[in-house]
């Protein structure tokens, strides 16, 4: 029998894109150790609609590879790709509100016509100022303002973007049908009713939007922990763009002692001569937020 602390659901969201790598399993430990030492619940979610970037098997060894490393789930899996439905409706109760446009520049357009801001390319809204009628491929932007998005992340503290200013209208739906990750994983962090969003540093920047999103639909804000992110020796991201090499199970408490440090946490060396229970037990019992690194 387990008890959960019934205000507490935290989520671990990977694009399956290729294998689990350090990167990403410092993102699945991290979530994973706050959840439990909250005794709270952990969920995994597959963020697969976007199939240019989905890798055929991978989610599939995402989930043995997590199983392996003894992080369990305590729901069923979600698959975005089978949601496509609820993302629709978000859309439209959007539309509803009037804060939908269509959107016909091409990249190139955009590109020529935008400042690029620190998050990227900021669209000039072109297409909210000459709203013209629309056939063929299109995207779907929102109309964002100026106000203030204010937030406090569990870890790094005061963090406020003017969204139009510093981001522009952004793409809620990709002229080739695919809905954003903004969009999804707002409509689904609300469905699953997560609590606590632990994740990369280098989403930092999108959670404005999705708290615009989160006003918008009505929906509540869940609590923010963005992690260090893992970088190469070139401070490069770890990634598959990036080349990350797959973590290796014959070394499973290796990987985990080594993500482990890297969250700023002091295991003791002789935790790797131990067995994965007990790896796990001294991880959820000893979890200090306050000496991640940031
Ligand atoms: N699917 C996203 C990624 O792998 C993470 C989404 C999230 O945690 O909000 O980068
Ligand atoms: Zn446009």
């Amino acid at each position: 029998m387990r008890f959960f602390n019934s205000s507490y659901c935290g989520r671990f969201a990977p694009s399956p894109t290729g294998p689990l790598h350090f990167g990403s399993l410092v993102a699945a430990v991290g979530s994973y150790l706050d959840a439990k030492f909250n005794r709270g619940k952990w969920l995994v979610r597959i963020e697969d609609l976007d199939w240019q970037r989905t890798v055929p098997g991978a989610a599939k060894e995402i989930l043995y590879t997590l199983e392996a490393l003894g992080m369990e789930w305590d729901d069923t899996v979600v698959y975005q790709s089978q949601r496509t439905k609820i993302y629709q409706d978000a859309l439209n109760e959007l539309n509803q509100l009037g804060m939908i446009y269509p959107c016909t520049c091409s990249r190139k357009e955009i590109a020529d016509s935008s400042i690029l801001g620190l998050h990227g390319p900021i669209y000039p809204g072109t297409c909210f100022k000459n709203r013209l009628p629309v056939n063929g491929a299109h995207s779907l932007r929102i109309h964002t303002h100026n106000h203030p998005i204010l937030f406090y992340d569990i870890l790094k503290g005061e963090y406020s973007q003017k969204l139009n200013s510093e981001v522009g209208d952004f793409v809620l739906r990709r002229a080739d049908g695919i809905y954003a990750y903004q969009l999804a994983v707002v409509v689904d962090d609300a469905a699953q009713l997560i609590s606590h969003v632990v994740r990369g540093a280098d989403l930092l920047d999108s959670t404005p939007r999705q708290i615009f999103l989160q006003q918008s639909l009505g929906y509540y804000t869940p609590q923010y922990l963005h992690l260090p992110v893992v970088t190469n020796a070139l401070g490069e991201k770890l990634s598959k763009q990036t080349h990350a090499a797959p973590i290796n199970l014959s070394r499973a408490l290796m990987q985990l002692f080594l993500a482990l440090e890297f969250l700023g946490q002091e295991p003791p060396n002789e935790i790797v001569d131990g067995d994965i229970a007990s790896f796990w037990q001294w991880a959820i019992g000893n979890w200090r937020v306050k000496q991640i690194p940031y």
